[in-house]
């Protein structure tokens, strides 16, 4: 008889799965489905780190086990692109784990720093993998509000003292998934400080550090005086290079933390396959205007849905930066009400808010991760339903 451990219990169940099963039903019976549910980028990888990983595959020292923590060479990579763009200094040697994409990282830190009776600080509404190193923890989570009129950032002087006086972790996450709302370097000053007074760990998950619309580049945690001293940021180059598909991530900062991360990771994977982080040291030296026109893209889609959204009067507020929408359902309805509404009468898929956490009802998701046209058609869909006024 197979006997799940008790740990197995406390892991969430993926609620998007159920979104894709209910997607799928409708593109079976041979409708038109427009996804804008998902997070998956929709842009190929740049020919140039795609031709650096088939010329790297035939390199024979790849083919052996990879050396423990990565190769030096990619991780000077990440710290030279985050002295370019951010004006931080990071040691390669001790200040950057190499992780298979940021989502391993997001969870192992949990397992590196939490007991059984320990709290964590997580972000409501938020990117669910927190959620589940938390359980393989065995710790307890303590959600902080997201709300829209504090900005989407986090009240840390409404954290319970009880739940402060016990937390060992808190993560936090511009621009935000789901909300698309960016940080200021106030509010991460304030969280070093919290986390100074508290023995709190920061875990600054900047997934879409690179995506920052109407001028405003999204700041890092890490430059935040003190930051390094507290916490690590998880980077990625899954959305910034499109390489969703490659897993290439990175925890950067607090060296403690980083050799914690660096022992988990052997552990489970010994590291990346080294053609992988050839091309992956390629992508953060090489030329950045591919990152420059995908930001741009996405400002350029992000435009053209809000226009739409105007025409058939669905109020909303322009993410700051991040590839997604955050928009209040209309009244009389749920934000998986919604969705099912707006999936079986206008094949138009969008994620319920509720899926990133009790403070994300009465919202939904909108990716901007398909075509203008697309997009535009998508919100006209929505509008013929009726449900607002333009
Ligand atoms: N963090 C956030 C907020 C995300 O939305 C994602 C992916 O969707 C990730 C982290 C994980 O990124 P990856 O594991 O591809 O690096």
């Amino acid at each position: 008889r197979i006997r799940p451990a008790a740990r197995m219990e406390g892991l969430p169940t993926q609620f998007f799965a159920k979104l894709v099963g209910k997607a799928n039903a409708q593109i079976a019976k041979g409708k038109d489905v427009i996804n804008l549910g998902q997070g998956n980028p929709d842009q190929p990888t740049p020919p140039h780190i795609v031709a650096k990983l088939q010329e790297a595959a035939a390199n024979p020292l790849y083919h052996k086990y990879p050396p423990f923590s990565g190769f030096a060479f990619l991780k000077q990579a990440v710290a030279k692109r985050y002295k370019e763009d951010y004006g931080v200094e990071l040691d390669p040697d001790k200040e950057v784990a190499i992780l298979f994409g940021g989502k391993t990282g997001l969870v192992e830190i949990s397992q590196c720093l939490l007991n059984p009776g320990d709290v964590c600080l997580v972000p409501d509404p938020g990117y669910p993998d927190y959620w589940s190193g938390v359980a393989l923890a065995g710790a307890e989570m303590s959600f902080m509000p997201l709300l829209e009129e504090n900005g989407y950032l986090p009240d840390l002087l409404a954290i319970a003292p009880d739940k402060a006086e016990r937390a060992r972790l808190m993560f936090m996450n511009y621009p935000n998934n789901p909300t698309g709302a960016v940080a200021t370097p106030e509010f991460y000053a304030e969280a070093v400080k919290f986390a100074e007074a508290n023995d709190v760990v920061i875990a600054s998950d900047f997934a879409y550090g690179a995506i920052g619309f109407d001028g405003e580049k999204p700041v890092s945690f890490l430059q935040t005086p003190g930051a390094k001293e507290v916490g690590v940021e998880f980077y990625t180059l899954s959305k910034t290079y499109n390489m969703a598909g490659w897993r290439v991530g990175f925890a950067l900062g607090n060296a403690e933390v980083v050799s914690m991360i660096n022992l988990i990771q052997d552990h489970y994977y010994c590291s990346l396959f080294g053609g992988i982080q050839e091309a992956a040291a390629l992508a953060l030296t090489g030329p950045q205007d591919c990152v420059n026109s995908l930001t741009a893209m996405y400002e350029s889609r992000r435009n053209a849905l809000f226009e739409a959204l105007k025409r058939i009067g669905w109020k909303a507020a322009k993410p700051g930066g991040s590839f997604f929408c955050w928009l209040p359902v209309p009244e009389g309805y749920t934000s998986e009400s919604f969705a099912d509404k707006v999936l079986l009468e206008a094949d138009v898929v969008v994620a319920p808010g509720v899926g990133f956490g009790a403070h994300g009802e009465g919202y939904v998701r909108l990716g901007l991760l398909s075509s203008e046209e697309r997009l535009v058609e998508a919100v006209e869909r929505i509008g013929k339903l009726g449900l607002f006024t333009p």
